[in-house]
């Protein structure tokens, strides 16, 4: 028979499924793919069941209910000052993953160049590649992942269609810096370039660090495509709503190829989003806080263990180095051990490398509850105890 997609062919199931199912067969802790351990806001759930009930089970409009694009678009300016439009400024999706492919698609002609910054998410560059993009790598380095700027500019040319920018980042919890986001945007704007901004983790942030949208930047309205997710923002990973906020000319094109892929989201879940949106301050400062809480946990404990782990301002994770530990073998042996022989999984972070990555990483979720956290860290103990 005729091959199928070529592209697809090669592509591999993704990590997360991979260390989860692994996990599973292990009776692990999976502090790998990223997801809480503890139900989101019952409010939210329960104004969700009870959408279910009330004769609104058609097909929503297909840039999303009313009511949540009036909340994502008030909840843009609450935190950053932004203004949007809620009718043309706002399209609601099934879950980030969808915007960012949405966005790419609205975006990217066959041959464009598009900048995505190593370590990445793990669906940028497929799908940059299914739409014939041609990636351009810049590669942050650890310990501090810092911006390299010279790279960063020589990275650009005339055919730079987008930067793709995820802040606060997955997976090394950086939170991109004031000073880093000017030059971003003086580059985007010197090229003329747009920015799709995949933003999910905008509410986790630990202070001091802060979230700042590219889009608040000067001449970043107008360019920039700022993705949000309420599986992140309301602890509700499997709900998959997303939104994207940007300039009425984007939308409508973001709009266009989400009419291509799934058309709607659940209306039930896009309801109770929008309630959750409204939540007061509070609400988001708890979230933030306990999770910061459980990322101190966390670090204390590889740290203790020998583990060299990596500053995270932001996210669901922390990098960790595990070379001093003398494990031998490379990141992927090191996490199929542990969650073999220590009853904890995690993600290799060369997964987040389209070639050449590190090896001597492991990223470790801290979105549980701090008893399961250090349940994982006394079997990590004991492992590293009966190997030395
Ligand atoms: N972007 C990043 C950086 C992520 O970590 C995730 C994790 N789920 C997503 C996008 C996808 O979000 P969603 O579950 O809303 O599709
Ligand atoms: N974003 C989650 C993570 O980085 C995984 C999402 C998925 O499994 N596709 O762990």
């Amino acid at each position: 028979m005729k091959p199928a997609n070529a592209l697809l062919e090669q592509t591999g199931t993704t990590i997360f499924t991979v260390m989860s199912a692994l996990s599973l067969q292990h009776g692990a802790i999976n502090l790998g793919q990223g997801f809480p351990d503890t139900e989101g806001p019952a409010d939210i759930v329960q104004a969700a069941a009870a959408a279910l009930l009330d004769n609104r089970n058609q097909y929503p409009p297909l840039t999303g209910l009313p009511e949540l694009r009036a909340a994502v678009a008030t909840a843009n300016q609450r935190f950053y000052g932004l203004d949007i439009d809620p009718a043309t400024g706002v399209a609601v999706t099934s879950g980030a993953t969808e915007a960012l492919a949405a966005c790419l698609m609205a975006l990217i002609n066959p041959g464009d160049e598009v900048i995505l910054i190593e370590p990445l998410y793990d669906t940028y560059l497929p799908v940059v590649k299914m739409l014939g993009g041609i990636a351009r790598l810049v590669r942050l380095e650890p310990p501090n992942w810092d911006l390299p700027r010279a790279a960063l500019a020589a990275a650009f040319s005339p055919r730079t269609k987008l930067l793709l920018l995820n802040s606060p980042m997955n997976p090394t919890g950086k939170v991109f810096t004031p000073d880093e986001l000017d030059c971003i945007a003086g580059l985007l704007r010197q090229h003329d370039s747009y920015a799709v901004c995949d933003e999910v983790y905008e509410h986790l942030v630990f202070p001091p660090a802060r979230h700042i949208p590219l889009m608040t930047l000067p001449g970043m309205a107008e360019r920039s495509l700022r993705i949000g997710s309420a599986g992140k923002t309301f602890s509700l990973t499997g709900w998959k709503v997303g939104y994207v906020s940007g300039p009425p000319r984007l939308i409508n094109l973001v709009a266009k190829a989400h009419q291509n892929l799934t058309f709607t989201t659940a209306p039930n879940l896009q309801r109770a989003v929008a309630l959750g949106l409204a939540k007061p301050d509070a609400y988001f400062a708890t979230l933030a806080d306990e999770l910061m809480q459980r990322r101190d946990i966390l670090n204390t404990g590889l740290k203790r263990l020998g583990f060299l782990t990596l500053p995270t301002d932001g996210s669901y994770f922390i990098t960790a180095d595990f070379s001093p530990l003398g494990f031998t073998g490379d990141d992927l042996e090191f996490c199929r051990t542990i969650t073999e022989h220590a009853g904890v999984a995690a993600i290799p972070v060369s997964a987040f490398y389209a070639e050449n990555p590190p090896r001597n990483y492991a990223r470790f979720a801290f979105c549980k509850q701090p008893a399961v956290l250090r349940e994982a860290l006394a079997r990590l103990e004991t492992w590293v105890t009966a190997k030395t």
